[in-house]
């Protein structure tokens, strides 16, 4: 995966929680609204670009999840993902004061 920012491809996993984890709310919640709908089974994880330290997050779901949203997205609309963009871009704002 490249950096948005910089186009490097090395990245620092920082947090790591399942769906489930209610412990990691904060972590959770980012994927919340673009995953919910469907399935609290993935897995998310926080990452800093090791060049520019800017702030990602992947989701980790199974393949069978993932065709299945494919296939409903054929037909339906997707939940509104905007929160996730404003909740990146304020975690980036952060790290570049500090
Ligand atoms: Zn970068």
């Amino acid at each position: 995966m490249q950096c948005t920012r910089c186009g490097n491809d090395r990245w620092a996993v920082t947090n790591t929680a399942h769906g489930n984890n209610r412990e990691r709310k904060a972590l959770i919640s980012i994927v919340e609204p673009s995953l919910i709908w469907y399935s609290n089974d993935f897995r998310v994880r926080a990452r800093k670009c090791k060049k520019c330290g800017n702030i990602g997050h992947t989701i980790e779901i199974l393949m069978e999840d993932l065709l299945a949203i494919m296939n409903h997205a054929r037909t339906d609309p997707l939940p509104n993902c905007e929160s996730i963009e404003g909740w990146c871009e304020i975690q980036n704002q952060k790290h570049r004061k500090s």
